[in-house]
């Protein structure tokens, strides 16, 4: 018993030993120096001060500074790059005289720049280590996308991607409804293993809205030009430009316009704000993309008409038909029809006046630098279909935050039961 009591103090000395060995100061590996070898500096540039105020200070000489400057320019020209408020990072000797020997600059939050003077001046660039980590989320709208994410600390760059990249052209987001829900697989980025970079990019997202599922995988269709794009679970491009048409089998009668002149009205400047597309009576009329509809009435000229808003910049218009099929506020996606061609309100002709409005103002469609949407090549979609499979056995597995909830009660349920 004796034996083991003094055995176990004599391994208690040695740990304590351990401890005072474990003191001395650990490597801290910045930008690639072992900081522990310096006095370290740091501030952030103040308003007005140069690069050559601050060496100044730090008991460099004006020469040197010259000499600096000159020697650096073309690798990174500080003088011209130095701005308040940006962060920097004085290395100086470990010595009574505490000489600076680097000078880091950090231009942003990724990058920066050395400049070393210690034996001979030259500066480099470079950057920070980046590691992106994957994370998903999901939602249920009570009122806004944004509200419903900033509940869960996410940032409204998600917002802005989901509504502005991904489903610009499937999805309104001003008009999303109660109990419209969400999963998205994206990867956040690190700067540094610890400073949060923000979101960097969106793998999948799932949208329900009005009960209808749109799938979003992102999917590179160019190596080369490193063209990244949004396809569906179908492999269609979510970024559908508008039909070129809201009639099939049309010729177009009358153009926009804005100096027509018109015989019954005395050859007298009438714009023609539209595109009339001719067409038999009868003919359906499509929606051009998907939207909500904010109009469907009939009224003057116009006759039977609906106008659908897509998203917060377009809206088209639909004139002169026979009947209408849509109700304001329904939903309605590309290709639907909307209404049969008639000749209601000012009309020479069976035609489909249709009109298209960027922010409030009406345009010539046809002069429109509208999105493109690239389909995705034969050979490409066989790929794309492997590419996404586990993405969206992944996005299917990931359980929406109130089925959770459901899971749970189920789960306390059968423990009460039991
Ligand atoms: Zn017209």
């Amino acid at each position: 018993m004796v034996f083991f009591i003094s055995c176990k103090e004599d391994k208690k000395e040695v740990l304590e030993k351990d401890v005072a060995i474990v003191e001395e100061p650990k490597d801290v590996y910045e930008f690639g120096f072992n900081l522990n070898d310096y006095v370290v500096k740091r501030d952030t540039v103040k308003s007005g001060e140069s690069f050559g105020q601050i060496l100044e200070q730090n008991k460099i000489g004006y020469p040197k500074i010259y000499h600096i400057a000159e020697k650096t320019k073309e690798t990174y020209n500080i003088a011209r790059f130095f701005q308040a408020g940006k962060p920097y990072a004085i290395l100086c000797s470990k010595d009574s005289l505490e000489l600076p020997e680097s000078f880091i600059y950090q231009p942003n939050k990724e990058e920066y720049v050395v400049i070393n003077f210690k034996d001979s001046i030259h500066a480099f660039k470079s950057r920070k280590p980046i590691t992106y980590v994957e994370k998903t989320v999901t939602g249920v709208i009570t009122s806004s996308i944004s509200e419903t994410l900033d509940q869960k600390g996410v940032s409204a760059v998600l917002t802005n991607k989901l509504a502005d990249d991904i489903y610009a052209w499937t999805i309104d987001f001003r008009r999303l409804q109660k109990g419209d829900r969400f999963k998205v697989i994206y990867t956040d980025k690190y700067i540094d293993d610890s400073i949060y970079g923000g979101i960097h990019d969106v793998k999948a997202a799932y949208f329900e809205h009005n009960k209808e599922p749109f799938y979003a995988f992102q999917f590179e269709t160019d190596s080369v030009k490193g063209i990244i794009d949004y396809f569906s679970e179908e492999a269609k491009n979510l970024r559908r430009a508008f039909l070129k048409a809201p009639v099939k089998f049309s010729r177009i009668s009358s153009r926009y316009n804005l100096r027509r002149r018109i015989a019954v009205y005395g050859y007298k400047v009438r714009a023609h704000k539209g595109t009339d597309f001719a067409a038999p009576i009868g003919t359906p009329i499509m929606a051009t993309a998907n939207g909500t509809v904010t109009k469907s009435e009939r009224r003057g000229g116009n006759g039977n008409y609906v106008k659908i808003r897509h998203n917060a910049t377009y809206e088209t218009q639909y004139l002169h038909m026979k009947k209408r099929k849509v109700k304001v506020g329904q939903f309605v996606k590309q290709g639907d029809v909307i209404g049969w061609v008639g000749m209601t309100g000012n009309t020479g002709g069976p035609h489909v006046c249709y009109r298209f409005w960027v922010n409030g103002r009406q345009v010539d469609p046809f002069k429109q630098k509208l999105p493109e949407a690239k389909p995705i090549s034969d050979s490409l979609k066989v790929k794309y279909l492997e590419f996404i499979k586990p993405v969206k056995i992944q996005l299917d597995s990931i359980p929406f935050d109130e089925e959770v909830v459901e899971e749970n009660l189920k789960e306390n349920l059968i423990t009460q039961n039991f």
